[in-house]
């Protein structure tokens, strides 16, 4: 698991490229659905925001929506400025919502629809509105703001601008395109898109991610499912890899603050059976480390020593951790870059491990 900063998305704009792409959307393509037709315009703005009220969310939004208005007689600014800040809400609106989803009707709405009526029609709207905005938005093509790149798919440019090269969720594969046409990055509706159609286009609720991640997480609701743009969690204290007795490498998830545990990421994504798939891997690393123990690259760098050919004096010295860092920089990695690197916190864990036997 790796955090994700959104203030890289919000530093060079994609949030407002983002927004500007879904009402695009919205205005091109949601004419198929008969609420909206029967409805005034802005009509799909106003239909998620008559549900916003319904369940008690506008002030999660901090929406400036008197309570008991209107939706009807809500003028298209207000309409808007709601819209944004749903398609905006960062990671603790969102669980916010979520959470008071959880303790009204909601589940039981939404499950209960054999009846036509208005209920009907609100979750038939925004099961059409979460497949449909989603789909198209997916597809759309949007150019970054520094404008050294042709437009390309809207998944594509938000690698891009978060400078994601591996899934958050398990830091094992790339994620990134193979030419437009063929994305090698999936975006995972972190809150099913099946389940809160509502949060189906909200930025902060897409996460860039490998497509086993993404198949293997399917509509799950786990109220324990910590999201990689959660703020205060230190993905790297939480998880850690060693070294067992046989060689092989373990997962181990550190469960001290039993209220923030990433134990349901680790069991959601099968990251202990996926981490051992990469024995190999861990076994070729802690073998390279034992061939050149601290000692020996002390004793190399000693020999390694320039010296001036006529007086024979010291002109240059070679330093052990140049000659360190050229044998393992490959493996090696700050915390900062785990988004960049594959198996990062892994080699990392088990190089200070192994170094930390000597
Ligand atoms: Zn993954």
């Amino acid at each position: 698991m790796i955090t994700l900063n959104a203030e890289k998305y919000r530093e060079n704009g994609f949030e407002q490229i983002y927004l500007k792409a879904v009402y695009e959307v919205l205005s091109e393509n949601m004419k198929g659905n008969k609420t909206i037709q029967s409805t005034k315009e802005p009509k799909v703005v106003r239909e998620i925001v008559r549900f916003l009220q319904k369940y008690g969310l506008l002030s999660v939004l901090e929406a400036d929506v008197p309570a008991h208005t209107d939706v009807d007689d809500l003028d298209e600014e207000t309409l808007f400025a709601v819209m944004k800040a749903l398609i905006l809400a960062d990671e603790k609106k969102l669980r916010e919502m979520y959470e008071r989803l959880e303790t009204t009707s909601y589940e039981e709405d939404r499950t209960n629809l054999t009846k036509p009526g208005p209920l009907h029609e609100i979750f038939d709207f925004l099961n059409y509105f979460g497949d449909n905005a989603y789909e198209h938005m997916r597809k759309k093509e949007v150019s970054l703001l520094n404008g050294e790149d042709e437009p390309d798919k809207l998944p594509n440019q938000m690698v891009k601008s978060l400078e994601l090269r591996t899934c958050p969720y398990c830091n094992r594969a790339f994620i990134g395109t193979v030419g437009k046409e063929n994305l090698g990055v999936q975006l995972d509706h972190f809150y099913s898109k099946s389940i809160y159609p509502i949060f189906a286009v909200c930025l902060y609720n897409l996460i860039p991610s490998c497509s086993h991640c993404n198949r293997i997480k399917t509509n799950r609701d786990d109220k324990e499912l910590v999201s990689p743009f959660r703020k205060g969690v230190s993905f790297e204290k939480k998880i850690k890899f060693e070294l067992v007795d046989d060689g092989k490498v373990q997962l181990v998830v550190d469960e001290s603050d039993s209220e923030l545990t990433l134990k349901s990421n680790v069991r959601t994504f099968k990251l202990k059976e996926a981490y051992n798939f990469h024995n190999i891997e861990g076994k070729r690393f802690v073998d390279k480390m034992r061939a050149y123990p601290p000692s020996l690259i002390r004793e190399i760098a000693r020999h390694m020593t320039v010296r001036d050919e006529i007086t024979g004096d010291v002109i240059e010295k070679v330093p052990v951790e140049a000659l360190e860092m050229g044998l393992f920089q490959e493996y090696f990695c700050e915390p900062a870059d785990y988004i960049k690197k594959p198996l990062a916190k892994f080699y990392r864990d088990l190089y200070y491990e192994y170094r930390g036997w000597e």
